[in-house]
């Protein structure tokens, strides 16, 4: 979610009673419970250590993982986004109708400048640069390296989520509004792969987050090595083909992908959409979810890759 005005419009819009901030809470649950499975001991103790030394309050809202340390604050990020003005370091825009380039024509370098007053500068991939360094300076207080590892455990997820590294001047699809199987209210295309799908996929195999996660790993755990390697701008490229491929790629009818636009109308774009009446139904639930299964596995086994390499040493 990027403002309050789209998390307002977007509580209206939605009828999924899940969060939608990235990844929902089970979206980001899976992502750790799939990290921790795949991170070495050292890693793994050093990750509990911190984060039981520096505890934080998670509020019912943003969804208690169920006992695992990561799972339980994989969604603080969100929770304090407004508080610590970090709203813009959970996405990057990248044009639909880009297909390569440097990320940084769509993304400043992350820093925390004095004035607490204004939002943070960055993106998700220079702020995971950013935290990264903070997490493996073991110079700095254990209160700040705690701080940089939650973010960090959130925004390799967030990353994954597709719409979080592809715009088409609808703000990751937040500015859409289509039918959704039949639920009484019309959702947003960003909300739908947050939450909407995953729910569905829970409910009919009547599963918690932590069941599903060892499904998924099951289909993925022999292709770790392959998965985890990588960057975040190649991870970020990846979840941008997900997003034409799979997210929009499956609407139909098809959105029309727009010449970028930095100042396009979130409203005027959002009644073009409705104009499209998509339906979500179940072709497209079938074709994206093995999408959301591959995503969540992805910011997993690269979270875990991730960490290992900065806390195993
Ligand atoms: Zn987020």
């Amino acid at each position: 979610m990027r403002n309050l005005f789209l998390a307002i419009s977007a509580m209206f819009l939605a009828s999924s009673v899940t969060p939608l901030f990235g990844w929902g809470c089970e979206g980001h649950q899976m992502v750790a419970l799939l990290a921790r499975i795949h991170m070495t001991p050292v890693a793994s103790n050093a990750v509990d250590h911190l984060l039981r030394e520096n505890p934080v309050e998670v509020s019912d809202r943003f969804c208690k993982g169920g006992g695992d340390l990561m799972a339980d604050i994989a969604s603080w990020a969100d929770a304090v986004r407004n508080a610590e003005k970090t709203g813009l370091w959970h996405y990057i825009d990248i044009p639909l109708e880009a297909h390569s380039g440097e990320l940084s024509q769509w993304c400043e370098p992350a820093s925390e400048p004095e004035d607490k007053t204004k939002d943070r500068p960055g993106c998700v991939t220079s702020a995971i640069t950013y935290l990264g360094a903070i997490l493996a300076d073991t110079s700095k207080p254990a209160a700040t390296r705690a701080r940089a590892l939650r973010y960090l455990i959130h925004f390799i997820g967030d990353m994954h989520q597709p719409l979080h590294t592809t715009d088409n001047n609808d703000h990751g699809g937040n500015c859409t509004t289509m039918q959704v199987f039949s639920d009484e209210r019309a959702s947003n295309l960003h909300s739908i792969w947050d939450s909407r799908l995953i729910a569905r996929t829970l409910a009919d195999r009547k599963m918690t987050p932590a069941q599903y996660a060892t499904v998924i790993d099951a289909k993925y755990a022999a292709s770790f090595k392959t998965i985890a390697a990588g960057n975040q701008t190649e991870w970020a490229w990846d979840g941008h083909t997900a997003a034409e491929k799979y997210t929009y790629g499956l609407l139909k009818p098809a959105i029309p992908v727009e010449k970028y636009d930095a100042k396009a109308d979130c409203n005027a774009e959002r009644e073009k959409v409705a104009a499209l009446k998509i339906k979500i139904d179940d072709p497209y639930f079938s074709g994206a979810m093995p999408v959301i299964d591959a995503q969540l596995a992805k910011g997993g086994y690269r979270l875990a890759s991730y960490l290992n390499q900065i806390l195993t040493q």
